[in-house]
Formats: structure tokens, C-alpha cells, sequence
């Protein structure tokens, strides 16, 4: 029988999530590759026990999660109804709508019809009657914002979410769901964008929202970002320097394709992962503090394939801190 570890929350930092009356794990665990039907069991329980052991209080899923879509929120619930009985309320359990999940009109994007339905599934496969965190997945320009939104406070009121949240919503999309939500009574806690040192569009200005970048918008309104892909899908760690290996995510295929491995994006790892060498860290751990050096950021939500992974990703709360000069030597690497 599983038993938790006694001292787990005493190492993990907890960050606000906005202005909100929730604190999340600095580092939290996703689902999306590597828990699905066709990955061992045996190697998803090691790593989410891990997880639950170091204190990581957040496991993000998503209606499509596996594959095939659903299997990990299948996977995941089959834990919580074993190893983590007892156990929910010590946990934030999130998922989202929004990509396809199953066929016909009413199977992906932004609808009440959907977003409602999908929830009351997710919500079976998981074996719970509540969520903590909903998401509208992506932004749906084919739907009113007041329809989507409706939907998630739908979900709030009836208490299958707790909370509400979007995301890879560009700033001035951002700006117009906080408008509507203001307007209908919805509170959005937070908003997940992919965000590394190779992919940095949530620092960068908008036109369309005033020059104002998604994280000004974020920090303004206060919500918190929970940024996903923090290692680039494994390029920000040390194991694509000197090619692919075998079993790794690159040389499975489906979301990351060895191009994105050119000599350029290598030089860039190979420079960065020299930087994290001098401040003690590997370049996984300082690709994940550098994500965390802006107070924006609540949570990274970071993937594994081991249990070795996640605890040489949480090492990098060890050290958070980056001096100016160091900042700097990264800018030279990372993407502008
Ligand atoms: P990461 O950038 O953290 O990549 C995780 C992958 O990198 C792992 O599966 C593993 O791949 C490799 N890796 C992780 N740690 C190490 C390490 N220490 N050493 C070597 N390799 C390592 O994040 P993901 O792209 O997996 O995304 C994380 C989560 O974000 C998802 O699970 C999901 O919850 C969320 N997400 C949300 C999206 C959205 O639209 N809202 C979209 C995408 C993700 P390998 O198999 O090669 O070992």
C-alpha cells in the first residue's frame, strides 16, 4: 500500500496563483505524452507517486490526454480511486476542452454543447465529481467568448470545476475573455501559454493589445501562468546534444519532430547547457528556474517519461536565483 512521503510539503515552493486564494506547486506534472493506454502502468504510477511524494500538488490533464485521447485522465483516475485515495483534497486535479476529442460538430473547440459534455467526461473517466481547475483549451474565433465562458461558469456553478481558467489565448484574445468575464460573473484564476527559453512569445509586445505582452496582460489582471513546455518538449535538457536517442520523444515522432533539432537550435543548447554548468545546475534545471525568475509565473508544468526525470527537474528549485550577468549570457542563446 502506498504511503505518501511525511515530509513532502516541506521542500516544494508554493507560489500564489495570482491574485487568488490558491498556491500551486513551482513545479507541476502534466500528462499529455507518456500516461496513456500504451505506455506501462507500472512506470506512470512510479512517476506520479514520485511526484505526489516531492510535494507537486498539480497534475494537469486534458480530455484528449494519452494516447489514444482520454486513456491518461483513464490512467490517472485509476490511481486516485487506489495509491491516492484519501488523497484528493491535498491535490489541484485540472483538464481541459477544446482540441478534438471525439467526431462530428459538436466534438472539439469552443460550444457550451462541447465544453460541457467533454467536462461530464472527463470527469467519468477520472472517477470525481469535481475538478479544480477547467481550462477552455484554445480560443475558438467561430464562437462567442460569452458562450465559452458561459460554459466554464457553468462549470464553476455547478460545482464540477472550482476554478476556471484558459488557455494559448494571445494577449488581446486575453484581454477580451476578461472583459466578458468581468461581464457574465466569472472569476478566471489562470491562463496556461507555452513558455521556454526557445519560445518566448508571451514576453514579447502585442499591437493588437496595445503593445502590452501576454504576461503584462496576465500580471495586470491577476491571473496566474502556468507555462507549459518550460523544456521544449525535452530540447532544454542535455539529452538531444549530441543526437537523438532511442526511446526519447523526438525519435518516438507525433508532436516533436527531429527537425526542430538543427545545427542552429544546437549550438543554442549546447551554449545554454555550458551556462547552466557554471551555476551548478543541468540545463533542464536552469531552463525551468529561468522560467520561473518572473513572479507571472506561478507553476511550470513540465513532462516525464521516469521518475528520474521529474526529481532532476524539481532540483532546479535549489537554485531559482540568476545574477544580471547571467540573464544576459542567456539572452545571447535563448530565442529573442
Ligand atoms: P516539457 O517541455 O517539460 O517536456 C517533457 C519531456 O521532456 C518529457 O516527457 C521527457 O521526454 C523530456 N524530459 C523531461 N525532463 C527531462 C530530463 N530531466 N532529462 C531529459 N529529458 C527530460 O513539457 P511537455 O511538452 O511534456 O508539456 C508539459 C505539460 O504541459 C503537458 O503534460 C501538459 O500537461 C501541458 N501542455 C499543455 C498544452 C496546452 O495546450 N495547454 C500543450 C502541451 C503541453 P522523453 O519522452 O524524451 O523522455
Amino acid at each position: 500500500m502506498y504511503v505518501p512521503a511525511q515530509d513532502r510539503y516541506e521542500t516544494m515552493t508554493y507560489r500564489r496563483a495570482g491574485r487568488s486564494g490558491l498556491d500551486l506547486p513551482a513545479v507541476s506534472l502534466g500528462l499529455w505524452q507518456n500516461f496513456g493506454s500504451q505506455d506501462p502502468y507500472e512506470t506512470q504510477r512510479a512517476i506520479v507517486l514520485r511526484a505526489v511524494d516531492r510535494g507537486v500538488t498539480q497534475i494537469d490533464l486534458a480530455n484528449n490526454y494519452g494516447p489514444p485521447p482520454g486513456s491518461a485522465e483513464e490512467s490517472f483516475g485509476r490511481m486516485l480511486a487506489t495509491d491516492l485515495r484519501g488523497l484528493r483534497d491535498e491535490l489541484v486535479v485540472t483538464t481541459k476542452a477544446g482540441y478534438r476529442q471525439w467526431p462530428g460538430p459538436y466534438g472539439e473547440f469552443g460550444s457550451r454543447k462541447y465544453l460541457l459534455a467533454s467536462l461530464d467526461q472527463s470527469l467519468r473517466r477520472l472517477g470525481l465529481d469535481h475538478v479544480d481547475i477547467f481550462y477552455s483549451h484554445r480560443y475558438d474565433a467561430e464562437t462567442p467568448l460569452e458562450e465559452t465562458l458561459g460554459a466554464l461558469r457553468t462549470a464553476v456553478e455547478s460545482g464540477r470545476a472550482v476554478y476556471a481558467g484558459i488557455s494559448s489565448y494571445s494577449a488581446q484574445r486575453t484581454l477580451e475573455a476578461l472583459e466578458v468575464a468581468d461581464r457574465i460573473g466569472l472569476r478566471l484564476l489562470v491562463h496556461q501559454p507555452s513558455y521556454s527559453m526557445l519560445n518566448r512569445w508571451v514576453e514579447q509586445p502585442d499591437d493588437e493589445a496595445g503593445g502590452r505582452s501576454l504576461l503584462d496582460v496576465l500580471g495586470d489582471a491577476g491571473l496566474g501562468a502556468v507555462v507549459f513546455s518550460p523544456l521544449a518538449q525535452g530540447m532544454l535538457t542535455e539529452k538531444y546534444l549530441h543526437g537523438v536517442p532511442a526511446g526519447s520523444r523526438a525519435a518516438r515522432g507525433g508532436s516533436f519532430s527531429p527537425t526542430f533539432l538543427t545545427e542552429e537550435v544546437q549550438e543554442r543548447l549546447r551554449a545554454l547547457a555550458a551556462i547552466a554548468a557554471d551555476r551548478g545546475q543541468s540545463l533542464a534545471q536552469m531552463a525551468l528556474a529561468w522560467a520561473l525568475r518572473d513572479p507571472r509565473v506561478t507553476s511550470v508544468l513540465v513532462g516525464a517519461s521516469s521518475p528520474e526525470q521529474l526529481d532532476e527537474n524539481l532540483g532546479a528549485l535549489e537554485r531559482l536565483d540568476f545574477t544580471e550577468e547571467e540573464l544576459t549570457r542567456i539572452d545571447e542563446h535563448a530565442v529573442d
